[in-house]
């Protein structure tokens, strides 16, 4: 069976600010997508997004892009086209996954722009406007999965992811981050609220550390964790930010470093549910850094996807 392979022009060309980090360049240096079948972005509709998305979120994101764009915070742009770009990046990732829930593919990577999970329920921020690996999970949920992981590996806390399933036994957040950094949340002491208690873990990584740190992260302290859940389907907030190369962050993981750890997070999908795992871009800012980061994730997934 293939890998599921989510990409479009779109999320390549629009949605850009050559003076911001999070800008069309970021993709730009991707060798050959000659990787798996293709998964075209679809709109994800009001419905969709509203499950993890207020209403008065939606008509916020949407009544800026009319306006001609602007800044949401101080480090969240949009521009006329951007509203169209994230909604096709959700529902596009809602496709892919499904389409590794019902066996059509192995495993997925989803090559989406803007990223998402710093966006909370109401709240536009950290580069994102819509969470799509939430809005995926959402949907994933609905279908019947009822034992879900987001395992985050994003340099920087997904404050958002964690927002929305705070109060979720089903949805297993899992998030490795340098701490302290932005945005400032994922301390050891955030579990999880009401049933939702132990469905939260978060292991903190010191500036300056390297791939050992956070192979041994996973090891000792969140994949235990996973083994006892059992997840059924594990979405993954990859973010390629904590490398060496990259400029907004202090960690020195290396490409090889991140071969390891996407190797671990497959070998665990395949230990649990069969190998339904999908990678979902989040961070990364140099393009050279990124690109053979992207391309290790592509070959691991083909190792997964044949085993
Ligand atoms: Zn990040």
């Amino acid at each position: 069976m293939n890998s599921g392979l989510l990409h479009d022009p779109g999320f390549f060309s629009a949605h850009n600010s050559d003076q911001h980090p999070e800008n069309v360049h970021r993709l730009s240096m991707l060798g050959n997508l000659g990787f798996g079948s293709f998964v075209g972005p679809r709109p994800a509709t009001d419905a969709e997004l509203q499950a993890v998305h207020s209403p008065g979120h939606l008509q916020t994101i949407t009544a800026q892009c009319l306006n001609g764009g602007g800044f949401l915070d101080p480090d969240t742009y949009c521009c006329p086209e951007s509203e169209i770009v994230a909604r096709a990046a959700s529902g596009g990732l809602i496709d892919l996954c499904f389409g590794v829930l019902d066996g059509v593919f192995a495993n997925g990577l989803a090559l989406i722009r803007p990223p998402g999970h710093h966006a909370t329920a109401d709240q536009a921020m950290g580069f994102c406007l819509y969470n799509h690996i939430a809005v995926a999970a959402a949907a994933l949920k609905n279908r019947g999965v009822s034992r879900l992981a987001i395992v985050d590996f994003d340099v920087h806390h997904g404050n958002g992811t964690q927002d929305i399933f705070y109060e979720d036994d089903s949805v297993l957040y899992l998030s490795s981050h340098q701490y302290p950094h932005y945005p400032g949340t994922g301390s050891t002491g955030e579990i999880g609220r009401g049933k939702g208690v132990g469905f939260t873990l978060n292991h903190h990584l010191e500036a300056g550390s390297g791939d050992d740190e956070l192979l041994a992260g996973y090891q000792n302290h969140l994949l235990p964790r996973l083994a006892e859940f059992k997840p059924e389907f594990v979405l993954v907030s990859a973010g390629f930010d904590g490398h060496a190369d990259d400029p907004l962050a202090g960690l020195n993981t290396t490409t090889a470093g991140y071969r390891q750890l996407v190797d671990l997070l497959i070998q665990e999908a395949g230990q649990w549910c069969e190998g339904k795992i999908v990678f979902v871009l989040e961070g990364g800012y140099n393009p050279r850094a990124l690109a053979d980061c992207l391309g290790e994730t592509m070959a691991a997934l083909q190792v997964g996807s044949s085993e």
